[in-house]
């Protein structure tokens, strides 16, 4: 073992996230403006999400809706009544100064997501998850004067975000990462966010610790932001983690910070302390009334709510008769699994379909660069010629042509085994005569066969199959082969 393993089982880390996901309702939380992204800077903006004096806020409850969808997806209760409130901090994206939040008596609380550590389930539980408006934009680099300012963009000012924070369950970065991908895959089958990590839908912030190994009390914790995609998560963490070990190691004590992590020197560090900012100096925001959910708006929600990826899961296994892993495989996306329902009933074979929607269909997206979403071949086309391979109408090998001639011509399975002749041929008296004609002519190959020359059927195989221009059914061929060699044997 080497040192640094060594140490590492020494200790426990234990951390604890923080996921905003940006939800995708189309104004923003408290104002009409839109939320699209990529809009030229600050030209979705108004009077309310500027910031300006006297502009009053008005809660869009699409937003709402959609917290309540990602909240009962966690299984948290939904409180009957939260409040929103003002956290106080000077930021130059901020411009009101304050960001409408919840504190003290969010949204939902008391949750809990499921996932596999070292390969056992294992419950992590959902603190809370709260609604909030999102800060605008820095952007300090890409313009002529950037060595000398920064711009800012508030486009963002104001977007609805959640707020989902987890306790601290998590024992190492493998069990971080695993959790956020359960909770994207959850936001994304909600359709509530897109968490596209690159355009910031979806962040994460971590609180780390560790304690030596088999105690109870919590070590000092750090704040790790700045996590802004999966490799990132783990990295950091990773590194946080032996930071803090190599200090409580050195006789040191770790200092209670929030910390950045630089993706370019591959190191967290910490951020000028904001004065103790800690102090947020809540209160609640006056200028919006407690939210008020009664029961059959909650209801409603929970009515709504689509098939999530568990329940997609052991679905697929019964219905379908898949193997565990292939079924993991097709929920573990949504879209995937959406493409593969659609193939299956097209097919009337859901597990060939599997088995080529996890070999060739991912082949020939990774080839094209391509997601699910955007296939060149739909998934009825796609379940067509599964279904042609699977009545032996073409062989597997003519399946894989076909596809890449669909890949490129967006033409249907059956459209290019017609136009190119390719059925498969498993008419035995078709192949008989095949297998009789290339008999003929072959004499000295015969020989060898009765001379015991097991490997020459191998090649009398091949001879049938060039004969039939490859369509001829192999198995077929195998077997009346074998037969008509046999009886050549007894006639000689
Ligand atoms: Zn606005």
């Amino acid at each position: 073992m080497s040192t640094a393993t060594e140490l590492r089982t020494k200790y426990e880390p234990v951390i604890g996230l923080e996921v905003h996901v940006q939800l995708l309702t189309r104004s923003k939380i408290f104002c009409a403006c839109s939320t699209r992204f990529g809009d030229p800077p600050n030209s979705n903006t108004c009077p309310v999400c500027l910031g300006l004096p006297g502009a009053l806020p008005v809660l869009n409850r699409a937003a709402v809706t959609m917290a309540m969808k990602a909240a009962l997806a966690l299984n948290c209760a939904i409180n009957p009544r939260s409040r929103f409130a003002r956290k106080n901090y000077f930021y130059p994206d901020l411009p009101k100064g304050y960001q409408i939040s919840q504190y003290d008596e969010p949204l939902a609380e008391f949750g809990w997501v499921d996932i596999e550590a070292e390969g056992k389930p294992k419950r992590i539980g959902i603190t809370r998850v709260h609604l909030e408006e999102d800060a605008g934009k820095s952007l300090h680099e890409g313009f002529p004067d950037s060595d000398r300012a920064s711009y800012i963009d508030l486009n963002r000012s104001g977007v609805p975000l959640i707020e989902i924070v987890s306790e601290p369950d998590l024992r190492s970065p493998e069990e971080a990462y695993e959790y956020v991908t359960r909770v994207k895959l959850l936001m994304l089958y909600l359709e509530v966010s897109d968490c596209n990590m690159e355009e910031g839908s979806l962040r994460c912030d971590a609180n780390v610790s560790v304690r030596p190994a088999g105690t109870e009390a919590f070590g000092t914790k750090t704040e790790v932001k700045n996590l802004n995609s999966f490799k990132f998560l783990q990295r950091a963490l990773e590194y946080e983690i032996d930071r803090q070990i190599a200090i409580v190691e050195g006789g040191g004590t770790v200092e209670q910070e929030t910390r950045l992590w630089d993706s370019r020197e591959q190191r967290t560090y910490g951020m000028r302390s904001k004065e103790m900012a800690h102090d947020y100096r809540y209160f609640p925001e006056p200028d919006l009334l407690p939210l008020v959910i009664g029961e059959e708006w909650k209801e409603e929600v929970r009515r709504s709510l689509p098939e999530l990826p568990e329940a997609r899961r052991q679905r697929l296994i019964r219905e379908y008769a898949l193997p565990e892993a292939d079924a993991a495989q097709i929920v573990a996306s949504k879209a995937l699994a959406d493409y593969y329902e659609e193939a299956a009933k097209a097919s009337g074979e859901p597990k060939a379909t599997a088995n080529w929607v996890l070999t060739e269909l991912l082949h020939l997206l990774n080839e094209a660069g391509k997601e699910v979403s955007q296939s060149p071949v739909s998934a009825s086309n796609f379940g067509e010629l599964v279904a042609m391979v699977s009545k032996g109408s073409i062989s597997g090998r003519m399946g894989k042509d076909v596809l890449a001639e669909m890949t490129a011509t967006g033409k249907r399975a059956s459209e290019i085994v017609a136009e190119k002749g390719l059925t498969q041929v498993s008419d035995p008296e078709r192949i008989r005569a095949a297998v009789r004609e290339v008999m003929a002519a072959s004499p000295k190959q015969l020989e060898q066969y009765r001379a015991g020359k097991a490997a020459t059927l191998g090649w009398f195989v091949g001879q049938v199959m060039k004969a039939t221009r490859g369509q001829a059914n192999p198995q077929i061929v195998q077997e009346i082969l074998k037969r008509e060699l046999e009886k050549s044997e007894i006639r000689s």
